[in-house]
């Protein structure tokens, strides 16, 4: 027998190692077989000529603590985009999840009547704060807003016709596109108008017998400058009272105060919505309300009765984590407390605030190896497309290209622009600037 295959130490020997004492003795040893299988094929192919006792223990040590390296891991996000899908939009805050603490730890009412001592309903709990927050008849929340959709279509429009503007037919990145989303739900799109103009009587012309709702969808990621026009929502809604149809509108992100920039004609509130009456409305959790990823639908009573009586609504039920985060955004909502929404904070924001982040970072790491200038981001997550915020990002001088992937590696995801590598101040915590000197410090030094 080869005298290395001889060599190789046995599986208990290497667990009795001191240094694997507090290690899971059943993961070790199935890592540890694992890695003297792969030694012993070594030797058999020659491809390994001995066998290194030492570095077997290491390379046993590290494969362990592979398995526990987080796949989920926190980024410094120095792009600008405040609510980049790819990284999660809408941040939490510390305040709101230690608030919801209490509920997610404990035994709750989730679905338990306290006064009466019986089932009660978990649609019942944001609903209350929802409805004192935006005055509306009443609320449903499920898992995001694409589900609102489908679960709106399904419940009133299945084998109905539904109108929509060409214009809006939207695809919200991949895989949510208006059209499938429809056919899937069992409605009938009816289409109506151009791509770059729907007027009302275009809609007028496309009610019939069938037809059961006129449905509005934002824009969202894009728009259509030039020769355009589309409906308001104000006159289809009168359009719909008038032939007693459901007028329901897939507002995407709807957002509650008055936002610091100009957003162009065709960005609404929640509350300027919400002032026409809507038979419904639909819109995420996570983009520009700031809170969990959900999908909020509000409107008249009646309607939301019918949508709970929908036997799909258990598939795209919410759960009490959620529930809970989202209970505590309300909340701050309603005490204008808008330090615990970290989406609407990054964008209130002030240009001279970001510039102080940006000027402490550059006095620490050096004039010479970057310079704080002023420049523009947009929302991100499918909202306000086009539209470009004041920012200031700090040039990080070098080839570009490399220092993104080298601040990358290190969980600090930058951009480039004119093969500049940035680090923009709008979308970086305050919390993160000291630990951002650091990396900063060390990756360019
Ligand atoms: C974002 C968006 C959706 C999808 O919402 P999710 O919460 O991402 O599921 C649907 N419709 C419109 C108009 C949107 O902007």
């Amino acid at each position: 027998m080869n005298s290395s295959l001889r060599a190789i130490p046995k599986i208990d020997k290497i667990l009795q190692e001191k240094c694997f004492v507090e290690y899971n003795q059943k993961l070790l040893a199935k890592i540890t077989k694992e890695k003297i299988e792969t030694l012993r094929a070594g030797i058999i192919s020659k491809i390994t000529q001995s066998v290194d006792y030492n570095k077997l223990v290491c390379d046993i040590d590290k494969a362990y603590a592979k398995v526990f390296e987080p796949s989920l891991k926190p980024l410094i996000n120095a792009t600008g985009v405040i609510l980049h899908t790819n990284m999660g939009r809408s941040l939490i805050s510390e305040d709101i999840i230690k608030r919801a603490m209490p509920v997610i730890c404990n035994y709750s009412n989730l679905e338990y009547n306290l006064e009466l001592g019986c089932r009660g309903e978990r649609y019942a709990h944001v609903s209350t704060h929802l409805k004192e927050l935006l005055s509306v008849e009443d609320v449903l929340v499920v898992n995001n807003n694409a589900s609102a959709v489908f679960l709106v279509l399904n419940t009133f429009a299945k084998n109905k016709e539904v109108v929509v503007s060409r214009g809006e037919l939207v695809e919200i990145g991949g895989s949510f596109r208006i059209p499938e989303v429809m056919s899937q739900s069992g409605a009938i799109l009816k289409e109506v108008g151009a791509t770059n103009k729907t007027k009302l009587s275009d809609y007028e012309n496309a009610i019939g017998e069938n037809t059961k709702m006129l449905m509005k969808v934002h824009q969202s990621n894009f728009t259509i400058e030039g020769f355009s026009e589309d409906t308001p929502y104000e006159k289809l809604k009168e359009l719909s009272v008038q032939n007693n149809m459901i007028d329901y509108y897939d507002l995407g992100s709807g957002y509650i105060p008055k936002l610091p920039y100009n957003l162009g004609q065709k960005e609404h509130s929640l509350m300027e919505i919400l002032k026409y009456n809507p038979s419904l409305v639909s819109f995420s959790g996570d983009k520009l309300f700031g809170s969990v990823q959900s999908g909020i639908i509000v409107g008249k009573k009646e309607l939301i009765d019918k949508l709970k009586k929908n036997q799909l609504l258990r598939m795209l039920r919410i759960d009490k984590i959620t529930l809970a985060l989202l209970e505590e955004s309300i909340k701050s909502y309603l005490k204008e407390e808008f330090d615990a929404i970290p989406t609407l904070s990054m964008l209130f924001a002030s240009v001279d605030e970001l510039e102080k982040r940006a000027l402490q970072v550059q006095s620490k790491i050096g004039k010479e190896k970057c310079e704080v200038l002023q420049s523009e981001t947009v929302m991100g997550g499918g909202t306000l497309p086009n539209r470009k915020f004041p920012t200031i990002v700090l040039h990080i001088k070098g080839k570009a290209d490399k220092l993104e992937r080298e601040f990358r590696k290190k969980f600090i995801i930058g951009r480039i622009e004119s093969d500049k590598f940035l680090l923009d101040f709008r979308s970086i915590q305050k919390r993160d600037i000291e630990k951002l000197i650091k990396i900063v410090d060390d990756s360019i030094s």
